[in-house]
């Protein structure tokens, strides 16, 4: 029986069958490259605030250690389950691999509602979960970052409860932390401007100027809210639709990210910033812009709109927005939508991830500019690369970019062999 079920690791699945194919990968050695080294499931135990014990689940895969310790995010979401943890473990590996980084991809989580819970709450799940998984993980081993649900917050609550235990403070336990225990400038921002830079060498393949454009950013977390903001302030693009799981809200003219952001941090959630602009979350993917940024969760982009989006670019902020059936369909539309995978798109969170681990391990600190710098510097070579084994064997850009993250990952496993 698999342990590995459910529509997103399907996905996860289906995809690497494909690139496997085009790479004519044997049929034996498939599996070593698909299937995780290990899962791990824990209980979360919690006193909650009113007095009763509660458990929660909580899981994380390691894809694969051949070429370092593996790195990957922690999701707390109330409907996660190990079948999803697996999928974006796999395809943090390929993200890894075509960055040109020293990792396996991992990712793991806790299957709770964060906005239901306390702080006291929260933070109790978070160093639960942390001590539970200390046998696993290391600097060495498996280094964890947010992840949708968690932030720098949980990334402290997690480094301190790794560090009582060892006796000393280890910043390179996690990434994603605030500066001021050991966290890189330019980390919190860095999926959003990475997002944002890549949405700027698409336009000039497609010889669009940034300031005469339109974009819509579904999900306006840390992802989707950085991304808006660089878009706007220094993009000059006009962004004219954002939404996040309780409200989407569209005009024409240009939203105020500003003020939206300003409202969010107060409130927590877009609802109730305006009624005038408020549009119908199920359309919205599908409003007219000239880049859409999918933010938020996977399997919004279906086979059910993707002949219906209206976009020129589709920038996948999110990890596995789009299903291999709206794939399919945005094959058949590919001189019409200029697509920017997943895995190369938000791959600023993790290459700057990888910086502050490299500074931690040093202890010698960057500037901002340094940080965003060597950024840019690793985003053009892998977005050029990418697109450029596109058009030499014509296939999708996710084709590319997978089939460039598969090859060296297996050719990491070629040269170590099998043990013993
Ligand atoms: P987050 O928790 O900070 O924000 C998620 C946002 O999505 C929130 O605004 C939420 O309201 C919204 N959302 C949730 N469900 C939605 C729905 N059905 N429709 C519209 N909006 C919805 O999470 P994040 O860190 O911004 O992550 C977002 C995505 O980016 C995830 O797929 C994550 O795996 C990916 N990602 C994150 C990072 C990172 O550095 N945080 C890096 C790479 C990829």
């Amino acid at each position: 029986m698999n342990l590995f079920t459910g529509p997103v690791f399907d996905m996860a699945a289906e995809q690497f069958a494909l690139v496997a194919d085009h790479l004519s990968i044997p049929e034996d050695e498939r599996p070593r490259l698909l299937l995780p080294k290990r899962a791990i499931a824990v209980s979360v135990p919690i006193h909650r605030d009113d007095g009763r014990t509660h458990v929660f689940q909580g899981y994380r895969v390691q894809h694969h250690l051949t070429l370092g310790p593996t790195k990957g995010g922690t999701r707390f979401s109330a409907d996660l389950d190990i079948g999803e943890v697996a999928a974006l473990a796999i395809w943090m590996s390929w993200k890894c691999a075509l960055a040109g980084l020293p990792y396996g991809g991992a990712k793991g989580g806790v299957a709770c509602d964060p906005l239901s819970l306390s702080r006291r709450e929260l933070e109790a799940v978070s160093r639960r979960y942390m001590q539970e998984m200390i046998p696993f993980v290391g600097p060495q081993i498996d280094v964890m970052a947010p992840d949708m649900g968690t932030n720098e917050q949980t990334m402290a609550w997690f480094m301190d409860t790794y560090s009582m235990y060892q006796g000393h403070a280890v910043a390179e336990i996690v990434t994603g932390k605030p500066v001021a225990v050991g966290g890189t400038l330019g980390r919190s921002e860095a999926t959003g401007r990475g997002v944002a830079f890549l949405i700027g060498e698409a336009l000039t393949c497609c010889q669009l100027v940034a300031n005469q454009c339109t974009a819509i950013v579904q999900g306006f977390g840390n992802v989707g809210r950085s991304t808006a903001l660089i878009l706007r302030q220094e993009m000059g693009v006009r962004v004219t639709g954002v939404s996040d799981h309780t409200a989407a809200f569209y005009d024409p003219k240009g939203l105020p990210i500003n003020q939206m952001a300003a409202y969010v941090a107060k409130t927590g959630v877009l609802k109730g910033w305006s009624s005038e602009a408020e549009t119908d979350p199920a359309t919205f993917l599908t409003l007219p812009c000239d880049v859409l940024v999918p933010a938020a969760v996977e399997r919004v982009i279906t086979g059910e709109n993707a002949g219906q989006l209206k976009c020129r670019i589709l920038a996948e902020g999110a990890n596995g927005p789009t299903t291999p059936d709206a794939d399919r369909l945005l094959d058949q539309r590919r001189n019409e939508i200029f697509v920017v995978p997943d895995i190369l798109c938000n791959s600023g969170g993790v290459i700057v991830s990888y910086f502050e681990w490299v500074q931690d391990l040093q202890r010698l600190f960057w500037t901002e500019q340094e940080v965003r710098d060597r950024l840019q510097t690793i985003l053009k070579s892998t977005f050029n690369a990418v697109i450029g084994r596109a058009q030499k064997e014509s296939v999708s850009h996710r084709v590319a970019a997978t089939a460039i993250g598969i090859e060296r990952v297996r050719m990491g496993k070629q040269w170590r062999g099998l043990f013993p």
